[in-house]
């Protein structure tokens, strides 16, 4: 491990990875790579929690291909020179920005959506000009084998390579120095993860989980909402950072929206065989999941059977903002609802808690939408709609407060990998003795004026 990070340090001194053909080729081979082993990667998961092709095409490989080619398209914008004003005090002399890349990365992903948590950080990485080594996580085993066979037999180690592991080798990976450390998972890891960034002052984006609210309105388009809401919550058997956590309905259409929750539930007939419904990670998961089901609150679903690690898509009602199911993310198919009749009131609920990931809002009146947006610090959200803007990569993806750090996708992305060189560039056929002693009342009256102006 030492000696792959010396090594890829070389490689990134030596300047290997800097020029813009060097990217595009490795951005292009990876989508190669990604293309032609599509089957044993979809093999691959299936075996781990069974994700069905479909799924794993929609919700993690296309996403790839797309930033892939986004980011080979505007890679020469992206990494351009900035030029901006310079004030009259430098006269003459300009300004300007240059994009560079931060060096060594060490890319952790999570286990949810694996091939995407652990590619999308290192496309932008690539992009952005650095060496990468990745962690992906060790539950989806043979996930986490497929990818590394996939990078370390086809590229250069000194460049990008994938070690495998759980918690010892993630352990001692943090103890070596990277010039940035990018992050998913959950909360308590990514404290230790900052702190272990914190001993050399590495930079970090850690993207977070938490609890995402879903506020229902009274003059919501029910039948769209439930439909969209309850896609986006059994997706991927609701393991899915950004998936609506908790349900808080209006009182007034609360047993309309628990009916067209069932009737909808239902018709989508979630199982494995569909394709449409995946297992829960692992036993430990299982269980902690069945323990948050309250037997005198479920509405809907709660059969559950450990031998395959399935759980029925789960809605408990009349929930209490108290009940254990609240204190932390479910991460797992069960809904929780609880009803409002108070915008105000649930708005203050919401902002006792950490900041969420997510937040969605369903409703049709403009001031409830504006009042919300305004009120409520999240990391990013929908109207109307609920997951779909992570696969906007024109909108930056993260959290804020304790879900998270930074973001990416699109060219936030290569952002996150860069670093921004500002560079004041003065030519010497001018020298001005303002700021040189002596020092004098009209020199001072002179810079002060200049000050104020830009060329
Ligand atoms: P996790 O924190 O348990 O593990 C994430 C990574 O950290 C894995 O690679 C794992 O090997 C490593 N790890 C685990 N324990 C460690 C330790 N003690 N020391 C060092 N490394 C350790 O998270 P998870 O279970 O893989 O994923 C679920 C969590 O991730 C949820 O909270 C979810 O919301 C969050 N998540 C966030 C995003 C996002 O984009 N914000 C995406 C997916 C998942």
């Amino acid at each position: 491990m030492e000696q792959t990070i010396r090594n890829q340090r070389v490689f990134f001194n030596n300047n290997n990875t800097k020029s813009l053909s060097f990217r595009v080729l490795a951005l292009k081979k990876l989508k190669r790579l990604l293309q032609e082993n599509e089957e044993i990667l979809n093999n691959a998961i299936y075996k781990d929690f069974k994700k069905s092709s479909f799924d794993n095409y929609t919700n993690e490989l296309s996403l790839l291909y797309k930033d892939i080619d986004e980011a080979t398209k505007h890679l020469k914008k992206w990494a351009s020179i900035k030029k901006v004003t310079t004030n009259l005090v430098n006269f003459p002399s300009k300004s300007y920005i240059i994009p560079e890349p931060l060096g060594v990365t060490l890319i952790i992903g999570a286990w949810n959506y694996p091939y995407q948590l652990s590619f999308a950080p290192a496309i932008a990485a690539i992009a952005a000009g650095n060496t990468i080594l990745l962690k992906p996580s060790e539950l989806p085993i043979n996930t986490s084998n497929s990818i590394a066979k996939l990078i370390n037999e086809n590229f250069d180690p000194s460049f990008f390579k994938v070690i495998e592991g759980g918690i010892p080798e993630t352990t001692t990976l943090l103890n070596q120095k990277f010039d940035k450390i990018f992050f998913t998972g959950s909360v308590p890891v990514g404290k230790i993860v900052y702190q272990a960034a914190a001993k050399n002052l590495t930079p970090v984006t850690l993207e977070l989980g938490g609890k995402s609210p879903t506020i229902v309105t009274e003059n919501c388009d029910l039948k769209t909402t439930v439909r969209r809401l309850m896609w986006s919550k059994y997706l991927n058997a609701g393991q899915t950072c950004i998936a609506p956590d908790y349900v808080y309905v209006h009182e007034t259409i609360k047993e309309n929206f628990l009916k067209e929750c069932k009737k909808e539930i239902k018709a989508s007939n979630y199982n494995f065989e569909n394709g449409n419904y995946v297992q829960i990670i692992d036993e430990k998961n299982h269980t902690r999941l069945v323990n948050l089901i309250d037997k005198e609150k479920i509405y809907f679903g709660g059969k559950h059977n450990i031998t395959n690690r399935y759980i029925e898509p789960t809605i408990l009602k009349n929930v209490k903002d108290e009940d254990e199911i609240m204190k932390d993310e479910i991460f797992g198919p069960i809904l929780p609802v609880l009803s409002y009749t108070n915008l105000s009131e649930i708005i203050i609920k919401i902002k006792e808690r950490p900041k969420p990931l997510s937040c969605y809002i369903f409703t049709n009146d403009n001031k409830t939408r504006k009042k919300i947006l305004n009120e409520i610090s999240f990391g990013s959200g929908a109207i109307n709609e609920a997951i779909m803007q992570i696969s906007n990569s024109n909108l930056p993806f993260g959290g804020v407060g304790q879900s998270g750090i930074g973001s990416y996708h699109g060219e936030s992305g290569f952002k996150t990998f860069s670093h921004y060189k500002s560079i004041l560039e003065k030519p010497n056929w001018l020298e001005l003795n303002l700021k040189y002693f002596p020092h004098s009342k009209i020199k001072l009256k002179i810079i002060k004026f200049l000050m104020k102006l830009e060329f």
